[in-house]
């Protein structure tokens, strides 16, 4: 008996397909911002071409291909792809509009 074809990453990580990823993420960074997992957005960023480093949001490694959103006035840096910083905006958005 082989599982191999079902097997699939339970963290998400290895999400390749685009499709239905970005509702995924969304959830899962609603879900870290209320649990504290991830600091609202606030402030200034810079955007740049990627180094390599890994994305805060979606954890995968952004390219020197694509554009790297460099966030200033947290204690540590932090990067995420730019859709993925303007999903994680908006998330950070939302849930200040509606909390307190
Ligand atoms: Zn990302």
């Amino acid at each position: 008996m082989s599982c191999e074809l079902r097997r699939r990453s339970r963290l998400g990580v290895m999400i390749d397909k685009s499709l239905g990823a970005a509702d995924d993420l969304r959830r899962q960074v609603r879900a870290r911002l209320s649990e504290g997992r991830l600091p609202f957005v606030d402030g200034v960023s810079k955007s740049h071409r990627g180094t390599g480093r890994p994305c805060i949001v979606c954890r995968r490694a952004i390219d020197p291909t694509e554009v790297e959103r460099e966030l200033d006035g947290v204690v540590v840096v932090l990067i995420a792809h730019e859709a993925c910083y303007a999903l994680w905006r908006e998330e950070s958005k939302t849930r200040r509009d509606s909390s307190i």
